[in-house]
């Protein structure tokens, strides 16, 4: 064997053999070459070097088959943190997770307005005040951009929301923070970590996560593997036009779902509410949060009109399920993001307008359902560098 091909071959191994010890608990080395077939000096040798790297440590002793009684493995889960950003909302939410995925700390900034440029220097220093705040090693920095993202070159295409256009983030962070840096769709990211969290990882299952944030886009799960088209961009549903007659859009068209159904539309529009039926209260800033709020103020005005809006939206993301669901035949939907807050009631409502529009036997077979993941990006993004920089899931 040639230099190279020991170097892969050993890497393969490595990668192996972290996995095998992520996705099983109480394993000896012993195990560990039997679950993966390799040999117990290759084992022995490469966990030497994970425990050297700190991302697994001697535990404790098992029970004895007869001798010795074997040692126990772990996985350690707070060795190194992971950097991720979600650049979707209309708050940007940072945060820093373990090797597990568990969220240690997050940190929400608004974005009020402002220039590409700016908002770029936004990114710069969120990724800068959560690298203070590690604590342990950073293994890398994940990012779920909102809009056209090619994650393979890391340039964002075009991001509608942000201004941002051909922007070659993943460089630019690289360069900054000398850190490997991973790129995606924040849709894309949000139905990965929906998939991972259900302990699909082994099946064969499909799914549809629908985002809503600043703007809406949806990550489709095909077989356990992200759908991304031919052009990294399925599930670009946000700028597909749903009513000829709608609202302008920010991209320039008019009646994009985007224009009808986003948080940031929503907000605006309840603010308009508001203010037409001269309710004063000081109320939440995202658009879903701010909804449910407006139903419970006791104001009927208020709560009439928010009905009626509501109501709308229920319809168009009834009608957008049933498109996709129809398209492919996938039957498991999950809505994500702050949409959450307006609890059953709404869910119930989008369920509904879904089943009317798709054929009866479909319909029944739709299963729809909020995602009961605190930060899905974030954890996508966690899934990006994970599995980029050790082979993990
Ligand atoms: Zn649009």
């Amino acid at each position: 064997l040639n230099k190279a091909t020991r170097s892969q071959t050993k890497q393969h191994n490595t990668r192996l053999v972290l996995r095998t010890m992520y996705n099983n608990a109480n394993l000896s080395r012993a195990d560990i070459a039997r679950v993966t077939s390799l040999t117990r000096p290759t084992v022995s040798s490469i966990v030497e070097e994970l425990i050297n790297r700190n991302l697994v440590t001697e535990s404790r002793l098992g029970p004895s088959t007869g001798g010795k009684r074997p040692i126990i493995l772990e996985f350690s889960k707070n060795s190194q943190e992971i950097v991720c950003l979600d650049l979707s909302g209309t708050g940007w939410v940072g945060g820093l997770l373990n090797l597990r995925g568990e969220l240690l700390q997050k940190t929400v900034v608004p974005i009020p307005g402002r220039g590409p440029e700016m908002l770029l220097e936004e990114v710069l220093h969120l990724v800068r005040s959560l690298l203070m705040q590690a604590t342990a090693p950073v293994l890398g920095i994940g990012i779920a951009s909102p809009g056209l993202v090619d994650s393979v070159s890391g340039v964002i295409a075009q991001a509608v929301n942000l201004g941002w256009r051909d922007l070659p983030l993943k460089r630019l962070l690289q360069e900054r923070f000398g850190l490997p840096v991973y790129l995606a769709n924040d849709s894309h990211l949000a139905a990965l970590a929906e998939y991972h969290a259900d302990g699909h990882s082994s099946s064969e299952q499909n799914l549809i996560a629908v985002k809503l944030g600043a703007g809406v886009g949806a990550g489709i799960v095909i077989r356990g593997r992200l759908f991304t088209g031919d052009g990294h961009n399925a599930g670009e549903i946000g700028h597909v036009v749903v009513d000829s007659d709608g609202p302008l859009c920010m991209c320039g068209n008019y009646g994009c779902l985007e224009a009808l159904v986003s948080g940031r539309i929503l907000a605006s529009r309840l603010h308009e509410i508001q203010a037409k039926v001269g309710y004063t209260g000081q109320l939440a800033e995202d658009g879903f949060v701010l909804a449910q709020q407006c139903l419970q103020t006791n104001y009927p005005p208020l709560v009439e009109q928010t009905k009626q809006l509501l109501d709308k939206v229920a319809v168009y993301l009834g009608q957008t399920f049933a498109q996709l669901a129809g398209t492919l035949n996938i039957n498991e939907l999950i809505l994500v993001g702050t949409v959450r807050a307006l609890g059953e009631t709404f869910l119930q409502q989008v369920h509904k307008n879904a089943r009317r529009s798709v054929l009866p036997s479909l319909a029944d077979q739709l299963h729809l359902r909020y995602s009961s993941l605190p930060e899905s990006a974030l954890l996508g993004c966690a899934t990006l560098v994970l599995a980029g920089e050790l082979g993990i899931l």
